[in-house]
């Protein structure tokens, strides 16, 4: 059935053309509506929806080309085809009709049953084709479409990239996460500033964001004071909560516009494919949900949908601030533990460990140094660790005839601080120690994916006469190559392969097998872990050169340490 509204003032030609279309075509049905004038036809045209307007060119007041002039100006997608007729046959006026927008042009004289109904189709065809033209042309230029005022994709691309990121990903063990970030108060700012001020502070929070962001993130502005992030090819979605606090923390510096200071923050929302579900169009709700409760529960909030991840967020987050405070505060201390030369028996060092405790009680680094890597807080933390152990090895070295070493910790976070060789050289000259008296240690994970920064930092490192240890050995990879391939001099046996009953054969040859590899590339070997008389024998007897643990000494404050060792000349307590 096809809706036809025929527009004309000549009643003989209305009846005409109505007698036409009702007579009977099994396939084509023609139901049709008539106006006597351009007036009455558009108001038809507003209350119904047509297939096709059949118009005539002359009628008095308003002629055929203003209605089509009219039409023309509605939205396209609920429009409708058209065809003029005219009396005459004015070659002139068809094209003009055309051109207009008109779909056909029918000259009265020349319709026939037959012919008026396949003109009335045709026109509906071309019509539908054209529309699927300007469809495709519309979704080119919306794709090609970016945000004008902040210059990022719109929503239209982030929907796209939504969808492909997650089609690509049913197969994929990675996972992919929906921020939704929706600035605090921003209409306030808006309503009390003006929205001139407004605009600019949504370019500024946008530069900042887009300032933080990597490589697999996608940024978005979707709509007023709205952003979507798409983060893909994630391993956990704990990587997730990381960018989160990583934005409510760029925007903790207030914004200076011209005089005003702004103390601007925004909501987060998290959804996660799969695990929160594994519709592109869910994922979008969920984070809707997750931004409203982030939304409810205050300002410079982040919500996951998830309640467990949730859970786990914030206490991350939580942790992350006090570590920020911990900093300022200065409540890191650095504990002592003394690596003992096995042959001679004589300390001959010490490893420097960190120590936090919060309201009195003990954290242990285990559990936030990986929160202190993940929000880069290590960056800072490390140089403190440096500056500190490297001082008092200083101060100690000065009371004693014989040097001692220190190892100190690094994590690969600190890698990527391209300045921290330069750094630890105006260390050394700062407090007059000798490089080749510093040992860092390093974890076999931070060599697993090395860049040539990572690699350039610790070659820099060793360049400047330090050495380089190889830490936890035995627990990852325990790759050859790591040890050929870096500037390592030592390998530090992890604690978790010393023997843990007394007659343990298998373990003993492991770690004769581990032992006998790192002797023939040439490198010393510091057992980690000793707590019993057994531990010392096997280590002794496998040639072990150093060791830490338990048995000789734990870990312990300078003080202590200065009591108990530093001023008794270096006797250990047997
Ligand atoms: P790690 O580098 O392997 O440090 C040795 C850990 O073994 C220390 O734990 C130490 O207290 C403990 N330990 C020493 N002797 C014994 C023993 O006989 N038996 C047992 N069971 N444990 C012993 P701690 O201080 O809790 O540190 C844990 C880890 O945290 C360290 O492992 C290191 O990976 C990290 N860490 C500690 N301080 C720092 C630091 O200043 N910077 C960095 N980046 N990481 C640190
Ligand atoms: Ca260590
Ligand atoms: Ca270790």
């Amino acid at each position: 059935m096809m809706n036809i509204l025929l527009v004309d003032d000549d009643i003989v030609d209305r009846e005409h053309i109505t007698r036409f279309l009702s007579a009977n075509d099994n396939e084509n049905k023609f139901d049709v509506d008539v106006a006597e004038s351009v007036n009455e036809g558009l108001e038809a045209f507003l209350r119904k929806k047509y297939d096709v307007v059949l118009l005539d060119y002359k009628m008095p007041q308003r002629d055929g080309i203003e209605m089509l002039i009219e039409l023309n100006n509605e939205p396209k997608e609920d429009g409708t085809a058209v065809v003029m007729m005219s009396n005459s046959e004015e070659e002139q006026l068809a094209l003009e009709c055309l051109r207009t927008g008109a779909q056909d042009f029918i000259v009265k004289n020349d319709i026939t049953d037959a012919r008026l109904r396949r003109v009335l189709i045709n026109a509906r065809t071309r019509f539908e084709l054209e529309l699927e033209l300007h469809r495709s042309y519309q979704k080119l230029k919306e794709m090609a479409e970016q945000d004008s005022l902040t210059g990022l994709s719109n929503r239209y691309v982030f929907d796209e990239s939504l969808k492909v990121t997650i089609a690509n990903n049913q197969r994929g063990n990675n996972k992919v996460a929906l921020l939704l970030l929706d600035i605090d108060n921003f209409k306030y700012i808006n309503d009390a500033f003006g929205h001139d001020v407004g605009d600019i502070l949504l370019k500024r929070i946008v530069k900042r964001v887009n300032a933080s962001m990597r490589s697999n993130e996608v940024f978005a502005r979707l709509g007023g004071d709205e952003f979507g992030i798409l983060l893909y090819n994630l391993d956990t979605d704990l990587q997730a909560s990381t960018v989160a606090r990583r934005i409510l923390n760029i925007l903790e510096v207030p914004f200076e516009i011209g005089t005003i200071v702004i103390n601007s923050s925004v909501s987060i929302g998290i959804a996660i494919h799969p695990d929160n579900t594994k519709n592109a169009k869910e994922i979008y709700k969920f984070a809707d949900i997750a931004l409203y409760r982030s939304k409810k529960l205050g300002k410079n909030q982040v919500c996951f949908f998830e309640e467990e991840m949730q859970k786990l967020f914030s206490m991350r987050y939580r942790v992350e601030n006090e570590l920020r405070t911990a900093l300022t505060e200065n409540q890191f201390k650095l504990f002592y533990q003394p690596i003992v030369d096995l042959s001679e028996r004589k300390i001959i060092g010490f490893e420097a460990l960190l120590r936090w405790s919060v309201d009195g009680e003990p954290r242990s680094p285990d559990d936030f140094i990986p929160i202190a890597e993940e929000s880069r807080i290590i960056l800072e933390l490390g140089r403190w660790i440096i500056e500190e152990a490297v001082s008092q090895i200083s101060i100690w070295n000065k009371e004693l005839d014989e040097p001692l070493k220190i190892g100190i910790n690094i994590s690969v976070v600190q890698l990527t601080d391209l300045g921290l060789p330069k750094f630890i050289n105006n260390i050394f000259e700062k407090y007059d120690v000798d490089a080749t008296k510093v040992v860092f240690e390093l974890t076999e994970t931070a060599l697993l994916d090395y860049t040539t920064d990572k690699m350039n930092v610790i070659e820099s490192i060793h360049d400047l006469g330090c050495n380089i240890a190889l830490d936890d050995f035995g627990t990852g990879y325990s790759s050859v190559s790591h040890l050929r391939n870096f500037p390592i001099s030592s390998v530090k046996i992890d604690k978790s392969l010393m023997p843990s009953t007394n007659e343990d054969e298998k373990e003993i040859s492991l770690l004769r097998g581990l032992i006998s590899m790192i002797k023939h590339l040439g490198l010393s070997i510091v057992g980690e872990g000793l707590e019993t008389e057994r531990h010392v024998e096997i280590c002794s007897e496998l040639k072990v050169d150093t060791a830490q643990g338990y048995y000789f000494a734990k870990p312990a404050s300078s003080e202590e340490i200065h009591n108990s060792i530093i001023k008794k000349n270096m006797q250990i307590a047997e």
